[in-house]
């Protein structure tokens, strides 16, 4: 039964219900990642607590900040399924054939894309008149794994929409969107981890990988590194933090380079 609405809702001339179980099956989609990567980043930290990027601040909201989450993933998960049911119904652009080359190409063309608006959204969100959507994120000045989803509908709303506006600009197949989502949902939880796991040349100056810090700083200083994926839009737009690079560095296993910027 549920198949066969997932299965209908691929075809043109799905019904609302057809829709209502792809909007269920997404959230359930999500909630198996956000458990599977924070029972994973709960057991990183706790292995490695000399990885914790602000080490004398603590954060003891869990439950308070999870208390968004349900807001915060029934929103995405609207935009996202809202997404791959446009294009299935034929209302958005017609994708491309999946293939060896259109898969990664329309993927990594995605992920610059949502890139620049997430950027863009976040100074957005950061401008007086609207940190008033915003300002519930930041009350977690040392965010944790669980701080992903600790934000108001608007702000969720506005980030997500992407999801849901891609398929009328971009012919990317479905399933490389789904991949983005599934990217998007880890890298965001990763982002919030509060401990730099990860850390490595590639996400220094001249690489433009952002890493756990990267976020961490946004959250720490209130201002700076607004991107999500990459450092170079703050680095063009000159908002990287001025110590980035140095405390990615500071986090590398010993015995590599330790360059500073
Ligand atoms: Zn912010
Ligand atoms: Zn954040």
């Amino acid at each position: 039964m549920i198949l066969e609405n997932l299965l209908r809702a691929m075809q043109p001339g799905a019904g609302l219900m057809d829709f209502a179980v792809l909007l269920a099956a997404v959230i359930a989609g999500i909630l198996l990642i956000l458990l599977g990567t924070g029972l994973f980043f709960e057991v990183m930290n706790a292995r490695h607590p000399e990885r914790k990027v602000q080490k004398n601040r603590i954060n003891a909201r869990k439950w308070q900040e999870l208390a968004y989450a349900p807001g915060s993933i029934f929103t995405l998960s609207l935009c996202f399924a809202g997404g791959l049911f446009a294009q299935w119904q034929g209302w958005a652009l017609a994708p491309l054939p999946l293939s060896w080359w259109s898969g990664p190409l329309t993927l990594a063309a995605s992920i610059l894309l949502y890139d620049a608006w997430f950027y863009w959204v976040h100074r957005l969100l950061h401008w007086r008149p609207m940190f008033r959507f915003h300002a519930l994120h930041h009350t977690s000045i040392s965010p944790t794994v669980w701080t992903n989803h600790h934000e108001t509908i608007v702000e969720a709303s506005l980030n997500q929409l992407y999801f849901f506006v891609i398929v009328f600009v971009l012919p990317i197949p479905w399933q490389m969107l789904v991949v983005q989502k599934v990217y998007d949902q880890i890298s965001g939880m990763l982002g919030h981890a509060g401990y730099e796991h990860f850390a490595s040349p590639l996400a220094r100056a001249p690489w433009p990988l952002a890493s756990t810090v990267f976020h961490d700083q946004h959250h720490g200083s209130f201002r700076f590194n607004y991107a999500h994926t990459f450092s170079f839009w703050d680095r063009w737009m000159g908002t990287l933090h001025p110590r980035y690079d140095a405390t990615v560095a500071s986090f590398e296993p010993k015995g590599e380079p330790a360059k500073s910027s």
